[in-house]
């Protein structure tokens, strides 16, 4: 069975290295590398534009720019072998094709500085999917990471417009509980999360409460299961497998078994969850749910939920 993988760092990774990193090698340090993913049978990835906050914000924008670079000149080269992913055609396309695909997705709104033609260029590029806060405060919103825990400020409000007019995906990873919550009340946007857990089986403040779960559930979105060591158990050091299915198991009981799926979080953690340590650990992945859950469900959620959800919202 194939995957969609809905959250890696490559990009960033490619971007911060001294020398230049091959996607393609097989002894290349990336947790993603193109031969692994190919025999993990990762039908679809997801890239994010990521700019951790140790660059300076005049930089922001292009280092979000380089990464678009990097994406189509490293990543996706000719086309021969990946492809970009950025309507539902080309979707559809995967399957008769067998390349595998690769979508851009924002990871927090600061380097757009507050302006929203920079939103409109990155659409332009490619860009189809956008978090709207990484851990701290921007100018859209707060990240889980501040205390004070405000909602979307009102350039945040205007983003969110500009993207249902685009037809973008939202992510809330990453986002305050209260941005969440006005996310859900005032916008049409499809919504995901990319990559977040359950914080009833872990609580850490990255993983999302139960009516945040019921609320993605209703809204017909998308719950990535990621790999985040700190996200799955407590202790950290000890997080395995069989925690990650604890969260599969609380996801289905809140009756998220449609909106269940992966989002790993690859090259952008250093520490690992066991056996999970890079891109070759998705097919123990599917060992194991294999081993728990019917096929058709663990089908769902390696590929059919991202599939459907993407061919819906990819115009
Ligand atoms: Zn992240």
């Amino acid at each position: 069975m194939r995957w969609i993988d809905g959250h890696c760092d490559v990009l960033w990774k490619l971007w911060d290295a001294r020398e230049p990193i091959s996607f393609y090698d097989a002894k290349s340090p990336l947790d993603v590398r193109f031969p692994d993913a190919r025999a993990a049978g990762i039908g679809l990835q997801v890239f994010a534009l990521f700019v951790s906050p140790k660059v300076p914000r005049d930089s922001a924008w292009d280092a979000v720019l380089r990464q678009v670079d990097l994406f189509y000149e490293v990543i996706v080269r000719d086309g021969s072998e990946v492809t970009a992913v950025s309507s539902s055609a080309e979707l559809e396309n995967l399957k008769s094709s067998g390349k595998m695909g690769a979508l851009l997705s924002l990871e927090g709104a600061d380097a757009l500085s507050g302006d929203l033609y920079r939103l409109r260029v990155l659409y332009r590029l490619g860009v189809r999917q956008l978090g709207l806060t990484w851990n701290h405060a921007n100018e859209a919103a707060d990240g889980v990471e501040e205390d004070r825990g405000g909602g979307l400020t009102r350039f945040g409000r205007k983003l969110v417009e500009e993207m249902v007019r685009l037809r973008m995906i939202l992510d809330v990873s990453h986002l305050s509980e209260r941005g969440f919550w006005d996310v859900m009340e005032f916008s049409d946007a499809p919504v995901i999360a990319s990559h977040s857990n359950c914080h009833a089986v872990c609580p850490h403040r990255r993983n999302l409460k139960d009516d945040q779960i019921r609320a993605l559930v209703e809204k017909e979105g998308i719950m990535g299961i990621t790999f985040v060591p700190q996200f799955v158990h407590e202790p950290k050091e000890e997080a395995a497998v069989e925690h990650l299915l604890r969260h599969i198991d609380h996801v289905c009981e809140l009756g998220g078994e449609r909106i269940l799926a992966f989002g790993s979080d690859f090259d952008g953690i250093s520490h690992k969850v066991k056996g999970l340590e890079d891109v070759g650990g998705f097919p123990f992945l599917e060992e194991q749910l294999l081993k728990r859950y019917p096929e058709e469900w663990v089908r769902r959620w390696m590929w059919d939920n991202w599939y459907e959800f993407y061919r819906k919202h990819l115009s």
